[in-house]
């Protein structure tokens, strides 16, 4: 039987402005950083935004003190891929709820920020076969995948349009990074290095989830080695497209 996966295409990397919107500090370092550190080198503006703290996210710390490890932590990951503002929306770890609220916040963050690109980290059922996906990452995307597309609908949160903030219909297409349902993905190979340093600017995190002799490299090159073989590099960060396109041919 063959078990050779399917290749994957490279990214388009014809904008300029894209915004990462996640769940959680430490998402986008599990593979995303290290082809945002790629872009950014390539003269693009990338913003982040977290969803929540991940204060619920250290077994032995409590999430007020927790929240701002956390947001350190993620501020200097961000630093370290050349990526200068960090958003922290405040909605509660753990326990995020897809729903208007939060469609809203993101619908008003596309508007101040006019992407062309989104980016956010897998929010299918599973990683693949055993893995299961987290709520929040779940409700984050599907919350994404929806914000944008009010963000250039006047009609849709109206009461955001003021003090000059318009309706931006710019954003191209919505990139999910992680997905098992990949198709494309981005040649890192320059900048795996970046990556492994930003996921190890985790470290309370990481050493708060006890994983024995686990190590922040060994996971990065296991996951990005096979995305890269896929893509005919060394080492590649995998997404799936979902185009705004009509028809979706512009993003293919
Ligand atoms: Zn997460």
């Amino acid at each position: 039987m063959d078990q050779t996966p399917p290749p994957l295409k490279p990214l388009k990397e014809d904008w300029d402005r894209a915004l990462v919107i996640v769940a959680h500090p430490d998402d986008v370092e599990y593979g995303a950083a290290a082809a945002i550190a790629r872009w950014t080198g390539q003269g693009k503006t990338i913003g982040y935004v977290m969803v929540t703290s991940g204060e619920a996210g250290i077994d032995g710390l409590h999430p007020d003190e927790c929240r701002t490890v956390r947001e350190a932590e993620e501020i200097e990951s961000a630093r370290i891929v050349g990526v200068d503002t960090v958003d922290f929306l405040g909605f509660p770890d753990g326990v995020l709820m897809y729903g208007l609220e939060l469609r809203a916040a993101i619908a008003r963050l596309v508007r101040q920020h006019r992407p062309e690109i989104v980016i956010t980290g897998n929010f299918r059922d599973t990683f693949g076969p055993g893995a299961l996906n987290q709520a929040d990452h779940i409700a984050t995307g599907r919350a994404v995948l929806d914000g944008v597309r009010d963000a250039g609908n006047r009609w849709i949160f109206p009461e955001q349009l003021t003090d000059g903030l318009e309706p931006w219909g710019g954003v191209r297409a919505v990139w999910a990074a992680g997905s098992p349902e990949a198709g494309h993905a981005a040649d890192c190979t320059d900048t795996f290095e970046v990556g492994v340093a930003s996921l190890e600017a985790h470290a309370a995190y990481i050493s708060g989830l006890g994983w024995e002799g686990w190590s922040a490299r060994e996971f990065l090159e296991g996951n990005m080695r096979v995305a890269g073989t896929q893509l005919g590099t060394t080492f590649a960060a995998r997404f799936e497209v979902y185009s705004l396109t009509w028809g979706g041919g512009d993003d293919d």
